[in-house]
């Protein structure tokens, strides 16, 4: 296949000033964007799987035990077969002539944080093209002229965005530089002993920052908002040029014992934001009402939260102690050498009380709030988002925002948990703050964004540095009039290649620049030459496989069925490729049972033939040809293989599976297509039947939160791992959907999705009637996605830095280059960078991250994704540029895989001590001096106790024996893919309220969430709560009959039929928006989430209440309140 070399999307040359912009400043909208929202969705299903009802599960497994058939009458299902296995050709051998990638860093040991130790790889010398050994620079002259990226510059005009803008801009801050030596907030702190109703409400500090120039204002481009898929427009292009100083500048430490009170007195205007008290949780702190008693809304909660609190649910704890703890002695909780907590449910220290609590009660609602936090965000930096400036906090992800990429990459591929970076290690390590970053290179763009443009040097390939290989971008510095470049990354000097030389204009910059993406934008593509390819050859389309399993569960439960009647609709959504009109990727399937059975769907044969091999210990690829087909030259064929599977299938007995096996047999069908692509895999139950990769049961719920739940939460062999290792070198990327009623392994199982950068999907109990539309939305989200195959990412940094450790779904077979089979645009992996010399405060910290892959057409792709940071010698500065949601995301990546290795109780004990420290640091460095009691959290970070209680009691970390190791394997394998977007809301649910919405406002919106406690909730309400996974729609017992009849069809809450999976399809428009609110939701998420009706003081209200996170937990996890005296607690004892 030859990759065409035309661009796909010309980049644009920006319009000089005044002039209107032309037709080639529209590139056509990207087609991802369009074709990929997922379908209608609809059919919620039953209660989350992790509670599900449990048909015992003894039942369910292995119904057919006793009357399996032997295993010669397997061929009996089905057309003979017509080959066996030494019939056909021998098996494939790995091709082995893949190099070593020469390692350009030498990291040190723990720079190889995942995978096996590199020893015992045997896993075939990658021939993947080093991404650092790129082609000769000097290559034929085949380079095409500038001007196919449009017109030539504006020569004449002035370079107003040419300076390789965010670089040599001032340093963006209105205060004078040396008070950043001062931590700005504290700097004239008044005294600490005021009382909180004379703070000011920790958002004013942010609307007086707007007054101050901070962000872009949302009006501010009202009057030209970007055109759908045109450039956005630019500072040089006639827009103003943006307020310098950067948002967070300026923000007082947290105020939280100030609660916006209502009808407090807005700011001041002309009020400096440093004139703000810093917030105080002082003494009082000593002596607080926990606001233990979780009193719920309607009254004493009922015998059945008690007695019957659903399937696996532990009692609720002894709430009535601790409401009447009052009386008791005072302080903070622990005793003196008594572990603090995290040891599991019920260890965590129960705060105890002073009479004078009474007086002097700490309110949640003076905590600082993150639905608050999120508002506040909204209104001060939604609209556009201009990267133009280094180290500039991105809004957060919960905001609605339009990036406009000038020069550092949006924030939607990668954020970084700090945006202003220490300059020396000691100071690094003194902040505790890690250096994090959270890359989603194939992440969506929003409507007005557009899809990075492609660059095509022809045979030239992509400019890179001569000595540290970073590719051509903004950050390099052309020197020598335009005959050399210097690399920001490591300073070398490179000779611009005869085709590239361009001449530089009076300010020293090349003057093609505006027509060239790869000297203006933070993120593009490059085309890739044949030096980047899989044997110096250009690669195919890739494929998907369908690989079905067709044992008894799965044709007794309906998916097989269901999946062959769907076929034809799930692949019509292939992906298609930017500038394509249609997709090209091939299809082909495979079904196995106890074997494995391969279809020929050629377009010119009559019917599909099945070849079956039944060797399951050698498994190979039997057919040459007429395996992978394209959907549209083969659908008759593809249409007869969906009636006929079924059939062949439908009077199974066979109940054990194999499963290595039939991934082999996917692998070696890409390899003998000579393609990368996806495997999906619809599996069923615990492959013990005899082949490679036979799994024993090991179940033991019990194991879970106890030192031991490593033995179940690491894989039982390291089969799948080397299969998947196998699958990577190959490009092949496997998904795992399970459809299992019993114990299925996860742990073990998921390593092959795990190395592939792939992903399981659980549908545990799974009826095809009940859950088929969320299933098949989930097969049809997922192929449809925007996706890199056969991919290898490198991040590189500037020197003085490097990245060390790396967490998420992929393989690495040396220190510096992630491996990813496929990366999708739903998945995120986090890179820990440290120091390694001492880096200037002039300079800044440089990033690029390079993601090598083939794309959905088949074309050999470099996406390069750049950022610049800014360096401080204070610390203050760094606590004034963190990213909470980012560190947290990162934090919750490092600990899922450090369970894995360590003790649970020491993992979760070292996120509370990192916390402690860092927010301690703040204290004494950056805080001015005040009483031992307060407790003073630096703005940006004034959410971490909570959102740290959140990380510590979720599923993923701290899920027990109320849950199955499947659920827990599950979620932790979800925590360790998820980007940020998705993370904020897992550790902190969705809860909004329905009841109040507005059925006749056009468009229906979803409702502003509310925050996760129960005192926030009423008796009449209504509220859907999710997190990505779950989704939970709870009705109490009070709700309107109006309200009742319209959605639910009956005028009682006690008539709800809440075993029902969906909401009735009533005609009226109350209902509608209820459904549309619920589908907007979903929509936002990769998995299509089952809904769970929770009626109030019924059994299922503990597992709603359990993602109340603020609350205390049932299994006695802290509340919020709880767990911000601990911090406060672990902080003074730092300090003292
Ligand atoms: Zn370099």
């Amino acid at each position: 296949m030859n990759p065409q070399f035309i661009p796909q999307q010309p980049f644009a040359v920006p319009p000089s000033q005044g002039l209107p912009p032309t037709h080639r400043m529209s590139p056509s909208p990207s087609p991802q964007g369009v074709q990929n929202m997922p379908p209608g969705i609809s059919k919620p299903n039953y209660y989350p799987n992790k509670y599900g009802p449990p048909p015992p599960e003894t039942s369910l497994q292995n119904p057919m035990h006793n009357s399996e058939l032997p295993r010669s009458a397997q061929a009996q299902f089905g057309p003979p077969p017509q080959s066996q296995p030494n019939l056909g050709p021998p098996p494939m051998s790995m091709p082995n002539q893949r190099p070593m990638m020469p390692q350009h860093h030498q990291n040190g040991p723990d720079s190889s944080q995942f995978g096996p130790p590199q020893s015992q790889l045997s896993h075939p010398p990658s021939n993947k093209p080093d991404m650092m050994q790129g082609p000769p620079m000097n290559g034929p002259p085949s380079f095409k002229p500038p001007n196919q990226f449009g017109q030539a510059p504006p020569l004449n005009q002035p370079p107003p965005m040419g300076q390789p803008a965010p670089m040599n801009q001032p340093p963006p801050m209105n205060h004078p530089p040396s008070s950043m030596n001062q931590p700005p907030p504290m700097g004239q702190v008044p005294p600490m002993n005021q009382p909180p109703s004379m703070n000011q409400p920790p958002l004013v500090p942010q609307q007086q920052q707007n007054t101050f120039g901070g962000p872009p204002r949302p009006n501010q481009y009202q009057g030209q908002p970007p055109m759908g898929g045109q450039f956005p427009p630019r500072p040089g292009m006639g827009q103003p040029p943006l307020p310098s100083q950067p948002p967070l500048m300026g923000q007082p430490p947290s105020q939280f014992n100030a609660p916006p009170l209502p009808g407090q007195q807005p700011p001041l205007p002309g009020q400096h934001p440093n004139q703000f008290m810093p917030n105080q949780l002082d003494n009082q702190m000593q002596g607080l009402n926990l606001g233990g008693q979780r009193q719920y809304p309607g009254g004493p909660m009922k015998s059945p939260m008690n007695g019957d609190g659903g399937p696996h649910m532990p009692p609720p704890l002894g709430q009535q102690n601790y409401i009447n703890g009052q009386g008791k002695s005072p302080m903070y909780p622990p005793m003196p050498g008594q572990s603090p907590m995290m040891s599991g449910p019920g260890s965590y220290p129960q705060p105890s009380y002073q009479q004078q609590a009474q007086q002097r009660r700490l309110d949640p609602d003076q905590m600082p709030s993150p639905i608050q936090v999120m508002q506040d965000d909204q209104r001060s930096r939604s609209g556009v988002f201009c990267t133009n400036q280094k180290g500039l906090v991105p809004p957060l992800v919960t905001t609605k925002f339009v990036v406009q990429d000038q020069g550092n990459a949006s924030p939607r591929y990668v954020r970084s948990t700090m945006y202003n970076v220490p300059i020396t290690q000691d100071l690094m390590k003194q902040t505790s703050v890690p250096f994090g970053l959270v890359i989603s290179p194939m992440a969506r763009t929003v409507d007005q964004e557009y899809t990075p443009p492609i660059v095509n040097f022809g045979e030239l390939g992509p400019v890179r540095c001569i000595r540290c290989k970073a590719y051509m971008c903004p950050y390099m510095q052309f020197i020598d009039s335009g005959r050399r470049f210097q690399c920001l990354f490591c300073k070398a000097a490179t000779e611009v290649p005869a085709e590239y030389f361009q001449h530089l204009d009076h300010t020293g910059q090349r003057m093609d620049r505006y027509e060239r993406p790869e000297l203006v934008l933070g993120t593009y593509e490059f085309m890739a030459t044949k030096d980047y390819c899989r044997n110096n050859t250009f690669p195919k389309p890739p494929a998907v496989i369908f690989v079905i399993d067709v044992s008894y569960n799965n044709v007794k439960s309906g998916l097989v069925n269901l999946l062959c009647a769907q076929m034809k609709d799930i692949i019509k959504n292939l992906p298609i490729d930017q500038g394509m009109e249609k997709s090209n990727m091939k299809v082909g399937f495979i079904t196995y049972n106890s074997t494995v059975h391969f279809y020929n769907i050629k377009g010119t044969l009559a019917a599909p033939q099945m070849m079956v091999v039944g060797d399951v210990q050698d498994m190979f690829m039997p057919l040459l040809d007429g395996f992978l087909c394209t959907p549209e030259e083969s659908e008759a064929v593809i249409d007869a293989l969906m009636q006929q599977i079924p059939l062949m299938f439908g009077d199974t007995r066979e109940t054990e599976t194999v499963l290595l096996p039939a991934i082999l047999a996917g692998l070696e069908a890409l390899k003998a297509s000579d393609c990368t692509g996806k495997l999906l895999v619809f599996h069923s139950s615990l492959p013990i039947a005899e082949a490679p990769g036979k799994l024993k049961n090991r179940d033991d719920r019990k194991l879970l939160g106890t030192e031991k739940e490593r033995s179940v939460l690491t894989p039982q062999t390291n089969a799948y791992n080397q299969l998947g290792q196998d699958c990577v070198g190959a490009g092949c990327c496997v998904d795992l959907f399970l459809f299992n009623n019993a114990y299925i392994d996860i742990a073990t199982i998921g390593q092959v999705a795990r190395y592939t950068g792939g992903e399981v999907y659980k549908y545990t109990y799974f009826q095809a009637d009940i859950d088929g539309d969320r299933f098949i939305t989930d097969v049809i989200t997922n192929i449809s996605k925007p996706i890199a195959f056969d991919a290898i990412m490198r991040v590189r940094t500037s020197t003085g830095i490097r990245p060390t450790d790396f967490y998420g779904h992929f393989f690495m077979s040396n220190t510096t280059d992630m491996e990813l089979a496929a990366i999708d645009c739903d998945k995120a992996v986090a890179v820990e960078i440290k120091h390694d010399d001492k880096l200037t405060e002039e300079e800044g910290v440089y990033v690029q991250i390079a993601l090598l892959y083939t794309s959905c057409s088949g074309q050999r792709r470099l996406r390069i994704i750049n950022l610049s940071l800014k360096t401080c010698s204070q610390m203050a500065d760094l606590y004034r540029s963190c990213d909470l949601d980012t560190l947290i995301n990162f934090f919750a990546k490092q600990a899922v895989y450090k369970l894995l290795e360590n003790n649970p109780k020491a993992v979760k004990d070292n996120i509370v001590s990192r916390a402690a420290q860092i927010l301690a640091n703040y204290r004494k460095n950056c805080a001015s001096p005040s009483s031992a009691g307060q407790l003073i959290l630096p703005e940006c970070m004034k959410l971490m106790p909570l959102y740290v209680n959140c990380l510590l009691r979720s599923d993923a970390l701290s899920g027990g024996s109320d849950m199955t190791v499947d659920d827990r394997s599950f979620v932790m394998q979800a925590v360790m893919i998820m980007d940020v977007p998705n993370s904020v809301t897992y550790f902190y649910p969705r809860l909004v309220p329905l009841h109040d919405i507005q059925p006749d406002q056009e468009p229906i919106e979803v409702p502003a969430p509310i925050r996760c406690s129960v005192e926030k909730m009423v008796d009449h309400g209504v509220y859907l709560l999710e997190n990505g996974i779950h989704m939970l729609l709870w009705i109490g017992l009070g709700v309107n009959p109006d309200f009742c009849q319209q959605v639910f069809g009956v005028p009682s809450p006690i008539q709800i039929d809440v075993d029902k999976v969906t909401l009735p399809k009533l005609d009226n428009p109350l209902a509608h928006a209820i459904h549309s609110v619920i589908d907007q939701i979903r929509v936002e998420r990769h998995r299509c989430m089952r809904l769970t009706l929770v009626r109030q003081r019924e059994k299922l209200e503990p597992i709603f209440k359990h993602f109340l996170v603020e609350d205390r937990g049932l299994d006695s996890s802290p509340s919020y309140v709880d767990f911000l005296c601990h911090m406060h607690k672990e902080i003074r004892t730092i300090l003292s």
